[in-house]
């Protein structure tokens, strides 16, 4: 746990010593900025009560001149050193995380859970940036600030220090009883923060589903909900700030006018008190005081910070994975899979029992059967998105449970029915964003079909937020030439184009079917003969076992599960 977070918090100090030991000269000399303002009013009184030994009007001048440059001097090097260090840090500690949530694996990248990182990337983010970073320079001053003032009480007057010591007790006490249950209330306040995202998160992704189904007001209840439950943790841990605040007050007063009256006996006593003395006791005691009851505050803050960082470390954690031998660049014989049977965790009934097929290298397979029946979660185990399955599936004869995932990603591409399109133009959608020789460009254009829709709008043009700048086809096209530019040897297609027109989704299955030299598994409900009769082997999966494989002319012969399929269809 401790490891882990280190690695994190080493981002806020990479590269960035300069300014952080900057800062940390800041804060130390903010407490020797109070302490020479104490001094300095010391002097002063006991100069106009006429104190032997105590400065004149131009020694007090000078003492006014002493502060002021002091004053000037550490809000300069604040000004250079406090907020370069933490934007350099905070952007660094980010960039480490994202880069992270980049890297996770698609089998342990939790989508429900991604109203976590966006609460970890802004709210907590910022707490981290407040409880922390600043939080550490805070503390160290007021650490500074309470051993400089007890040390400088000593010097002055060991009795008095005693007594108010004995003052100081109080407020101390205070702070260590009401210091964590602040923290609670912070920790209460992230909680609701995320369940108040994950809301807004859901009633923005869901904004069209709301729109048709008239749900606005149920969906403005939900909200309504969250964010009340936030507030209300919000304003709770507020008033404890205001309830410590107050018992705090108090008891500093208290402090303080103890310290002063304790002075007063003591001067009164005849024990060498000046008021210029007594003054700066009671300037001392409030840096004496101010700690106790901030250290713990800030400490519980800092502490609560690092909870935030152990949440986000915890999420980004990647399981222990091994490497992995990697797959042949290029694919020569095929995928096979040998009685492979497979169930989703918890799930009694198997999704697919006993598969067996192969898909020679550079062969186009239909792969067919009702909802439900399996078609998906094979292409999942092919693209070993799970891989707890019994039997084995082989890429050119390997086991893909002991293949590498980067070299399975590099072999095969798969394509779904929501493509996502980021809002840039079509040639960055294309390349995401990386570089390609233009020629190779142009050829998956080609090739997936694409070659009209950029003669008509260039490169250039904008796909628009989720794609909407494009028709459902064209964006299906984008997306086939993302997989033909990586170089797929093998195109795993998912119902792709199960929600175009059925003109459009035979043109664009055209366009797959007509790509030569890669192997192509295409899961697809309709039933087009012209279409399955391209194909050189066709799987008709029910209830997770194949029931018929053949070629088309085959299985219409053998009137089976397939040849009954296809005749309802028509
Ligand atoms: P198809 O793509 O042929 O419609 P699927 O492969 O998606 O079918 O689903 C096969 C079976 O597995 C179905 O009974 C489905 O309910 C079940 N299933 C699919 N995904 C999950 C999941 N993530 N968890 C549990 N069961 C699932
Ligand atoms: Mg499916």
């Amino acid at each position: 746990m401790k490891k882990k977070r280190n690695e994190y918090i080493a981002q806020f100090y990479r590269g960035n010593r300069g300014a952080f030991f900057l800062a940390v000269l800041t804060a130390l000399l903010a407490t020797g900025l109070h302490l020479i303002i104490a001094r300095a009013l010391q002097q002063m009184i006991d100069g106009i009560s006429g104190v032997p030994g105590a400065p004149g009007l131009a020694g007090m001048a000078g003492w006014i001149g002493a502060v002021l440059v002091l004053i000037l001097l550490v809000k300069a090097l604040e000004y250079h050193s406090q907020p370069r260090f933490i934007q350099k840090a905070m952007q660094q500690y980010k960039e480490y995380a994202f880069r992270k949530l980049t890297e996770k694996s698609l089998a342990s990248f939790d989508e429900e859970a991604s109203a976590r990182y966006l609460a970890a990337f802004s709210h907590d983010a910022e707490t981290i940036e407040t409880g922390y970073l600043e939080g550490q320079f805070h503390l160290l001053t007021s650490a500074a600030d309470f051993i400089g003032a007890l040390v400088m009480m000593l010097l002055y007057s060991p009795a008095m220090t005693g007594i108010s010591c004995a003052f100081f007790i109080l407020p101390a006490g205070v702070s260590l009883l009401m210091g964590k249950r602040i923290q609670q209330s912070e920790r209460r306040v992230s909680q609701k923060n995320e369940t108040f995202t994950a809301t807004l998160k859901d009633s923005l992704g869901g904004f069209s589903v709301m729109k048709s189904f008239r749900a606005e007001g149920p969906i403005q209840a939900l909200f309504a909900g969250s964010n009340r439950a936030m507030e209300q943790a919000k304003c709770r841990k507020r008033r404890q700030v205001i309830a410590l605040g107050t018992l705090a007050s108090l008891a500093g007063v208290l402090a303080q006018l103890g310290t002063f009256w304790a002075g007063a006996w003591l001067a009164f006593s005849g024990a060498g008190i000046t008021p210029g003395v007594l003054i700066i006791f009671i300037n001392l005691a409030a840096y004496v005081i101010e700690p106790l009851q901030v250290i713990p505050e800030r400490l519980a803050a800092l502490r609560a910070a690092e909870g935030l960082i152990d949440k986000l470390a915890d999420a980004l954690e990647e399981p222990e994975r091994q490497p992995g031998a990697p797959l042949p660049d290029t694919l020569r014989q095929g995928i096979e899979l040998r009685n492979v049977s497979f169930a989703y965790k918890g799930e009694t009934r198997p999704a697919l029992a006993g598969i067996s097929a192969r898909f020679a290298a550079g062969g186009c397979y239909a792969v067919v059967g009702g909802s439900g029946s399996g078609k998906s979660t094979l292409l999942g185990l092919l693209t070993a998105s799970r891989r707890d399955y019994s039997g084995e599936i082989l890429y050119d004869g390997q086991e893909l449970k002991t293949a590498s995932i980067e070299s399975l990603y590099d072999l095969v591409g798969l394509i779904q029915q929501d493509v996502f399109l980021f809002d840039a133009s079509i040639r960055d959608n294309i390349t995401l964003f990386r570089d390609f020789p233009p020629e190779q460009v142009e050829q998956a254009i080609r090739q997936a079909g694409l070659a009209p829709l950029i003669a008509a709008r260039g490169t250039a043009y904008r796909c628009g937020e989720n794609g909407r700048g494009l028709s459902g086809g064209e964006q299906q096209r984008v997306a086939i030439a993302r997989s033909l530019l990586k170089r797929s040897q093998v195109l795993l297609v998912d119902e792709a184009t199960a929600a175009l027109d059925p003109a459009t989704a035979r043109q664009v299955t055209l366009s797959i079917l007509e790509l030569a030299g890669i192997t192509r598994i295409l899961v697809t409900h309709r039933l087009d003969e012209t279409l399955l009769r391209r194909c050189d082997g066709i799987l008709a999966l029910k209830d997770g076992r194949l029931a018929e494989s053949g070629t088309f002319d085959q299985l219409m012969n053998a009137k089976g599960y397939f040849y009954s399929l296809f005749t309802v269809a028509q």
